[in-house]
């Protein structure tokens, strides 16, 4: 008889390896901040300290996230996905059980796992960056995961870590992608690379060429989280060799809205990148929008622009939420503001050629959420209206209300 398999379970912890951009070890990308994986010690496990994936695997407190969905218990790191599932949007979680359920290998290595949560280590999936060099300062990053936000943050004396950014520009980043990778034996199917921008990261071309070269690429589906306005003509040239590749692309909004919260952008350099993506066989796209206060009374002008784009399929509209800084959160905007937004989108929703309707749902539940403790008072739209200023004028932008009148009047 099969054995029964709990409704909290998610496929991660079995088939994901994953690392933040200093190399600290995480259940995947999707967790409350840290999220990471420590060692008996509570000590985050580093990728350039793991020796063997067995080890990895089965001695940390991944065996203890196992043991706890198996029995039927949400741990705590995967909370995000809980709470948004409570919450009636479809959780990451939720995706990767679709996805996972019917695969084969994951499925025999979850009904072997062992009383003690060990596991036959087979790595699925992969999510290795490791560099945090990007062209871009969008408002709602830090130096983390953007060099170039670095000169920004030191001269407005804004506070950042250190410490994770020395260890995100760490130059043995291509040593360790190249040893893992190889070590990873022949279950890779999926690579995701964020970053960082993933078509500047050198570690992730030389990565991709060795897959290339050893034959595995045929098996592999290339995932990258990219702004696209740069392109990599060495990579795209590799693209082909793979099963298929998945292009993120993080647009924010429609043309000058999108330069003005992904800050050193172009437009026109977005639209020649798509240009190039048209007629390539193997490549799946979506949109990826970081919805925050300052696009969510503008996602119906966004949703217009891919609507018309004709010749390249927009696979799907992927909201992602900001939470930090907590003043660009959707949940801090008065319910009067929140109704605003909630009335545009359901003007979306009354297009019957809108092929987008759950994801334009679950953004609605997420407006809806109250939180308490960000709810915008007079004090705080002070602060909101001069972080806004202070952006502006550093980088000689435009009053963002010009383009946002609704901010105006909020402030
Ligand atoms: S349940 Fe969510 S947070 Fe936990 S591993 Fe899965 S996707 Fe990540």
């Amino acid at each position: 008889m099969e054995k029964e398999v709990s409704d909290v379970i998610c496929p991660l912890p079995w088939v994901h390896l994953s690392s933040d951009l200093d190399g600290a070890m995480r259940i995947c990308c999707n967790t409350y901040y840290p999220g990471t994986i420590v060692d008996k010690n509570d000590r985050t496990i580093s990728i350039y300290e793991i020796e063997t994936l067995e080890e990895y695997f089965n001695k940390s407190s991944l065996v203890e996230i196992r043991k706890k969905m198996l029995r039927g218990v949400r741990p705590k790191i995967c909370s995000k996905c809980y709470d948004q599932e409570d919450l009636g949007i479809i959780s990451v979680r939720n995706k990767f059980n679709e996805i996972y359920n019917k695969n084969e290998k994951y499925r025999k290595q979850l009904l072997d796992t062992s009383e003690d949560g060990e596991i036959e280590v087979k790595v699925q999936s992969i999510d290795i960056s490791l560099t945090n060099v990007c062209n871009l300062m969008c408002i709602m990053c830090s130096p983390r995961a953007s060099t170039s936000l670095k000169k920004y943050f030191d001269m407005n004396k804004i506070e950042y870590d250190k410490n994770f950014y020395q260890k995100a520009s760490n130059k043995s980043a291509n040593d360790i992608t190249i040893k893992l990778i190889e070590n990873l034996g022949h279950d890779l199917g999926e690579y995701l690379t964020t970053g960082g921008e993933p078509f500047l990261n050198k570690a992730h071309l030389n990565a991709v060429k060795m897959l290339v070269k050893s034959g595995e690429s045929k098996k592999i589906k290339l995932t990258y989280n990219t702004n696209l306005t740069i392109w990599s003509e060495d990579l795209a040239a590799l693209w082909e060799e793979f099963k298929l590749v998945e292009i993120h692309i993080s647009i924010d909004g429609y043309g000058k809205l999108n330069e003005y919260i992904r800050y050193g952008s172009k437009w026109n350099s977005i639209l020649r990148n798509l240009e190039k993506l048209k007629g390539r066989k193997n490549l799946s796209i979506q949109i990826h929008c970081a919805v925050q206060i300052l696009n969510i009374f503008n996602i119906d002008d966004l949703h217009r622009w891919i609507s018309s784009i004709n010749e390249i399929e927009i696979k799907n509209i992927y909201f992602n939420y900001v939470t930090e800084p907590g003043w660009l959160d959707i949940r801090a905007l008065p319910w009067s503001y929140k109704k605003l937004a909630w009335a545009r989108i359901l003007k979306i929703l009354e297009n019957k050629d809108c092929r987008f309707h759950p994801n334009m749902r679950d953004l609605m539940l997420y407006l809806k959420e109250k939180n308490t403790l960000l709810e915008a008072d007079e004090t705080k739209r002070v602060v909101i209206k001069k972080k806004l200023l202070r952006y502006q004028e550093h980088n000689q932008l435009e009053d963002i209300c010009e383009m946002v009148p609704e901010l105006k009047y909020l402030f």
